[in-house]
């Protein structure tokens, strides 16, 4: 990708000092966590699954339709479940310099997203809210409850800010087996998708439902969820190729990244078989194709996951 010299983002929180211990720890786990899958959340309503979808359309205007007033709740994660553990040596792992040039490719990549979720709102009516980006060590606090480097990068709706922590890229090449910076820059852009369903209401609303949802229907709607902020980092794939920056390859990087980080691939890979029905983020499959859905089109009217089958 061809990232250097262009408009770096102002939207950047550096953290990175900070990190290491010290945080008080106060806040995890509460409400407003900010994994889309929280696992065994009591409340039993169990609201099928079509009605949901049926509510969920009113949340997607955008797409056709109008923005609800956002409301807090959980966020959205890359990477299901806990597993991901970072060792400590790839913590300090880095050089300050090879950091520095880690923020400067996030701060472009941001940009890059703010220029295009920006006209594409302007399309639409709609004033597009810039998120921050907090780039931090070892743990963080956010309005999400408390996060360390094994959350993976997350999104959270309470403080509209996307959270990445600074060894997570070397994580996903090392232990995901997915490199190469469009495959980082399409991480960055899942994150930003789920602040722009955070703006279109999607989000809220999925968060407000699932409370009364069975754990089973929660995972399918989070599934959802997921595969259209897969999209949406597909339709600024888009934009970003139209500008003649990506290079030969890179729209592979970003499949394979979105395979490798896949429900059932990363299930085999951790623990040798996969449980469909814990699936909350897409297999392997989904998320390469409804990337690739919103690649190809470059339009939101083709990220609609909640009415179309997935
Ligand atoms: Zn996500």
């Amino acid at each position: 990708m061809l990232w250097k010299g262009r408009r770096q983002s102002d939207n950047i929180e550096d953290n990175r000092s900070n990190g290491g211990g010290g945080l008080p720890g106060g806040l995890g786990g509460g409400p407003g966590q900010f994994r889309i899958p929280i696992g065994g959340r009591a409340g039993g309503g169990g609201l099928s699954t079509i009605i949901i979808l049926v509510v969920l359309y009113f949340g997607l205007k955008f797409l056709g339709i109008d923005p609800i007033q956002v409301l807090g709740g959980g966020g959205g994660s890359l990477l299901p479940g806990d597993n991901s553990q970072i060792s400590q040596s790839d913590q300090p792992g880095q050089s300050a310099q090879a950091n520095d040039e880690m923020k400067q490719f996030v701060a472009t990549i941001l940009a890059e997203t703010e220029d295009v979720w920006t006209g594409v709102f302007q399309a639409n009516g709609l004033t597009y809210e810039q998120p921050k980006l907090v780039l931090f060590s070892g743990q963080i606090r956010s309005a999400c409850g408390f996060a360390s480097s094994a959350s993976g990068p997350f999104y959270c709706p309470g403080d509209h800010k996307v959270y990445l922590d600074t060894a997570f890229f070397d994580q996903l090449s090392r232990q995901f087996g997915a490199s190469g910076d469009f495959a980082e820059a399409y991480v960055i852009a899942h994150e930003v998708g789920h602040h722009v369903q955070n703006l279109t209401g999607v989000l809220p609303k999925f968060n407000q439902m699932r409370q009364r949802m069975s754990e089973a229907d929660a995972n399918q709607m989070s599934m959802r969820v997921e595969l259209q902020a897969d999209c949406f980092a597909g339709v600024w794939g888009r934009f970003t190729a139209q500008k003649g920056i990506l290079e030969q390859g890179d729209l592979e990087e970003a499949l394979n990244a979105a395979k490798q980080i896949g429900d059932d691939t990363l299930q085999k890979k951790m623990q040798g078989y996969v449980v469909p029905e814990s699936f909350n983020h897409g297999t392997s499959a989904q998320r390469q194709r409804w990337f690739k859905a919103g690649f190809d089109s470059g339009k939101l009217s083709s990220c609609d996951t909640f009415n179309n089958p997935i």
